[in-house]
Formats: C-alpha cells, sequence, structure tokens
C-alpha cells in the first residue's frame, strides 16, 4: 500500500474505482514533470505525505461536484436549514459591537465567553467541566489532527473502529500510526474484542464514534460505553470520543456521551458545529482535562494560531441566545423525513441489491451490497447515471473489507433529489446486475 500510496502521490500512476490502477501516460504527465535542472518536487514530499492519497475516495468527490449529479456523498445537515437570517444578524451585530476586536487575533484556546457557553452547554449533557476545559478548533478535523500531533509518534500503536471515519485514518497515517482495528456491530464497538486485544497490545489511544457512527449509524450501548471507559481508565489509556453527531437522533436520545460518563479523566471529547448547523463556519471544540488543553493549544498555536474570532461570537451568540434547540428541533424532524424516504425509496427502487441499516440517528445510510456487487463497481456506474455515493473502503483499515458496502448520506439533497437519486442508483444496481 505505501508503495503504491507513493507512485499516485508522485503522479506516475492512477487509481480509479472501477478501472484499477494505470500507469500513467509520460505524455499526458509531462505537464507535472519536472523541467532538466528543475526541482524534482515528487522525489521531496516526506513519505508520510504520500499517505493522504485515497484514490477511491477521490473519485467519489469528483463526481459529487458535477452540477448535474445528485450527490448522497457529502455529511452536511440540510442547507434549507441553514439559519442563513439569523446568521446575518448577527454578524451584523458582532461587527457594529465588536468589530475591531473580532477583526483581531484571539486566545489559542478560544474566545473566552465562547469557552464559557461551550462549558454550560457541555454541563447540561452531563459533562463536568469549566471553560479551562474547553479548546475552540477550526472544525472537528483541526482537533483530531491536533490529538495526533500531540500524542502520537510514528510507530504508535491506534485502536480505531472497524469500520470508522476516514477523515480519521488519514490523519492517523498521516502521522505514522500502526492501525488497530476493532470490529463495530449493531450496538457500536466490540468492546470485549477491543479488552481481549489490550491484553498483548498497548495502544497509545482509543478512537471511537460512540454516537451515530460515520458510516455505520451504529450507537455504542450504555454497558459498552461503561465497559471500554473501566478498561481505558485501569491501562491508563485515553479515549477519544468524536461526537458530532450526538444531537441528531431521530427515535430517542443516545445514551450520555462517554465524556459524561467518565470518572477518571481519560476521555478527550470532539464536537462540531459542522453537523448541527453548518460546516462552513469551521468551528468545533475539545473538552478534555485541563494539562491535554494546554498541551494541544501549543500545538495549535504551530498550526493556524487561534480560530477565526468573527465566527466564534456568531457561535457564542447561538448558544448566549438559546437560538440551537429550536433549530435542533427543526433538523431532526426534517432529517427524520428524509431518512425515512430515501429508505422507501430505495426499498422501491434497488430491487432487493442493496440492504441499509436504518440508523437512528446522525447523517448516514450504511448499505451492504447483494449479489456479489461490489462497491468499486458501483461507485462509477452510479456517477454515469448521476449520482455519487461513497465506497465502503475508505472506511476500513483493510479496505478490502469494505468492498461489499456503501455510504450514503440522505440529508443533503432536497426531498425530490432524495428520490430521483435513488432512482438513479437503482438503475446502477440493474446495469451491474445485468452484466
Ligand atoms: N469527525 C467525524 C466523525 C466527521 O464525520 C467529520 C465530518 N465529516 C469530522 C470529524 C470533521 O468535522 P469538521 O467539519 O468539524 O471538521
Amino acid at each position: 500500500m505505501s508503495a503504491y500510496r507513493e507512485l499516485a502521490a508522485a503522479g506516475l500512476i492512477s487509481g480509479h474505482v472501477g478501472r484499477g490502477t494505470v500507469v500513467v501516460d509520460p505524455a499526458q504527465h509531462r505537464e507535472s514533470r519536472a523541467p532538466a535542472g528543475g526541482v524534482p518536487w515528487p522525489q521531496l514530499f516526506a513519505p508520510l505525505a504520500t499517505a493522504l492519497y485515497d484514490p477511491a475516495l477521490e473519485d467519489a468527490m469528483i463526481a459529487a461536484a458535477r452540477p448535474d449529479v445528485i450527490s448522497f456523498a457529502t455529511g452536511q445537515p440540510a442547507p434549507e436549514c441553514y439559519p442563513i437570517a439569523t446568521v446575518r444578524q448577527l454578524l451584523d451585530e458582532a461587527l457594529h459591537r465588536e468589530g475591531a476586536r473580532l477583526l483581531q487575533y484571539c486566545p489559542s484556546e478560544g474566545y473566552p465567553p465562547l469557552r464559557e457557553a461551550i462549558a454550560s452547554w457541555s454541563q447540561q449533557a452531563g459533562i463536568r467541566c469549566t471553560a479551562e476545559n474547553v479548546l475552540v478548533v477550526s472544525g472537528s478535523q483541526q482537533g483530531l489532527y491536533l490529538v495526533a500531533r500531540a500524542l502520537v509518534e510514528p510507530g504508535d500503536l491506534v485502536a480505531v473502529e472497524s469500520p470508522t471515519y476516514a477523515g480519521a485514518l488519514q490523519i492517523f497515517r498521516a502521522v505514522g500510526a500502526r492501525l488497530l482495528p476493532i470490529p463495530v456491530d449493531e450496538f457500536g464497538m466490540r468492546v470485549s474484542l477491543l479488552e481481549r486485544a489490550l491484553e498483548h497490545r498497548r495502544p497509545k489511544l482509543i478512537y471511537t464514534l460512540p454516537t451515530f457512527q460515520n458510516p455505520s449509524g451504529a450507537t455504542l450501548a450504555l454497558d459498552r460505553r461503561l465497559h471500554l471507559l473501566d478498561l481505558a481508565a485501569r491501562a491508563g489509556i485515553p479515549v477519544v470520543e468524536d461526537d458530532p453527531y450526538r444531537e441528531l437522533w431521530y427515535d430517542a436520545p443516545p445514551p450520555p456521551p462517554l465524556a459524561a460518563l467518565d470518572q477518571a479523566g481519560t476521555v478527550i471529547s470532539l464536537t462540531t458545529v459542522s453537523k448541527i448547523l453548518f460546516p462552513g463556519f469551521r468551528i468545533g471544540w475539545i473538552i478534555a482535562p485541563w494539562p491535554v488543553i494546554r498541551q494541544l493549544a501549543l500545538v495549535k498555536q504551530l498550526v493556524d494560531l487561534d480560530t477565526n474570532p468573527l465566527m466564534q461570537w456568531a457561535i457564542w451568540a447561538f448558544l448566549e441566545r438559546r437560538l440551537l434547540p429550536p433549530h435542533l428541533e427543526e433538523l431532526r424532524r426534517v432529517h427524520r423525513d428524509r431518512r425515512d424516504l430515501l429508505l422507501a425509496s430505495l426499498a422501491a427502487e434497488a430491487n432487493g441489491a442493496l440492504h441499509c441499516r436504518v440508523p437512528a440517528g446522525g447523517l448516514y445510510l450504511w448499505c451492504e451490497l447483494a449479489d456479489g456487487i461490489r462497491a468499486r463497481d458501483l461507485v462509477p456506474e452510479a456517477a454515469r447515471q448521476g449520482v455519487a455515493i461513497v465506497p465502503g473502503e475508505s472506511f476500513f483499515v483493510d479496505p478490502a473489507q469494505g468492498r461489499s458496502f456503501v455510504r450514503l448520506n440522505f440529508t443533503y439533497p432536497a426531498p425530490a433529489a432524495l428520490v430521483e437519486g435513488a432512482k438513479r442508483l437503482g438503475r446502477a444496481l440493474s446495469a451491474l446486475r445485468e452484466a
């Protein structure tokens, strides 16, 4: 895999879902090759940087960007719910009242009133914390990177769920971690298998998405949450809880976050506004014991000094003025309807070729392909029919384990697009069955 990634990063081979890997035609490649005497760029890239290339994911994203394509490939809330008028008023007020201050640098840990507001919001979820335990970050993607930079050295073992968030796999690979996959079932990570693995392996950290997991939609059951925390506390291993979907429940509220159940200061918890408001502000936060926050803030100073203060002010106002609870109610209603609509449309159109778990929350359907259909064949066929989906391979440490899975987002397309997208996917599945 690493040889493959190095060749791909050097532009010498190119991989396409469904078409396999080809050696790039040197005539086409001439533009990007160094002229005689120039800088040999591909040879200069740090080996770890080449771990960033995921051809399957790249193909899905290229398809999703086409204007004629309906995208089931993204991970965003329903855009029709974005509270744009409120945001406009808040930004206007912020600039009017505090423009000069909010257009300066701010403390790396975050805008102090926002840290306070996040602490009270988190206390309502049962998390014992104060503003000192909060680090505001430029999206939880940055949060994960800071955690990985601060704790993981090349060669360290990191326990991850299998499947898990593709972006986290990329980060852990990029800092040189070795990955220890722990299978997930409908009740989340199989903690008893983690326990067995810990008998002879010692990961540097355990990364988990306990609530409405991306991509499987599974939620870690309460008894497993307690078991996981007990194991981690006894072994002295940090648990990184990536929890962007907790508020997006459609049937019943999920169990408390790990950070609320934690008695031993084991948990580093990440949250983001990307999935409950919109991703464009790039605001998220980490809650952790104070020494961890301090260390992560030092790493953040290397990366971007601080998080955009104007956007932090707007999120502070959302929390402080209690604008979030009614917005969440609306999102839950709209998302629940979209989930049910896509499930019904797929049941009508996919002819039994797709078995989707019904997620109790979050943004995704995790679907298994029947009849030996492979994701890497379906992704390009679906793109030809005008619908973008993400292949299961991207979510596994060993990509082969994901070859008969795809992930479909059900919240971003409007209802008519969900129905039409399901039809297109149905046509793609039929084409593969006939082939
Ligand atoms: N963690 C998980 C599990 C996610 O699904 C995502 C977004 N897809 C992120 C982190 C990154 O979110 P943000 O936009 O806050 O960087």
